[in-house]
């Protein structure tokens, strides 16, 4: 029997949404790719998209991820377009963190 230290417990939408995002966004002009933008994109990205919690036991994750994928890219391509028209109206690389830029 696995232990806890054996298994996992992940959101494997943030995979996905991090494996999808660099090609949809190269497909936009004009974007910001400053890290603050990025991670603006993320947070909401990541936030309009329903969680899937999967327990998994480690090293395992990956073959079961191509699996579900196909399933949800029709709306993550629609939430990441909408992060990116989003952070892009008001972007907040101005705002105090300056040092990062
Ligand atoms: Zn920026």
């Amino acid at each position: 029997m696995l232990t806890s230290k054996e298994l996992g417990l992940k959101n494997y939408m943030e995979d996905i949404v991090l494996n999808k995002m660099p090609a949809i966004l190269s497909t936009m002009k004009g974007i910001c790719e400053c890290e603050r933008c990025h991670m603006d994109r993320l947070a909401y990205v990541l936030n309009n998209s329903p969680p899937k919690y999967i327990v998994t036991p480690k090293g395992k994750l990956y073959a079961k991820l191509s699996a579900l994928e196909g399933q949800f890219d029709v709306d993550i391509v629609k939430i990441i377009t909408e992060a990116a028209v989003r952070v892009d109206e008001s972007p907040r690389h101005d705002e105090e963190d300056e040092e990062l830029l």
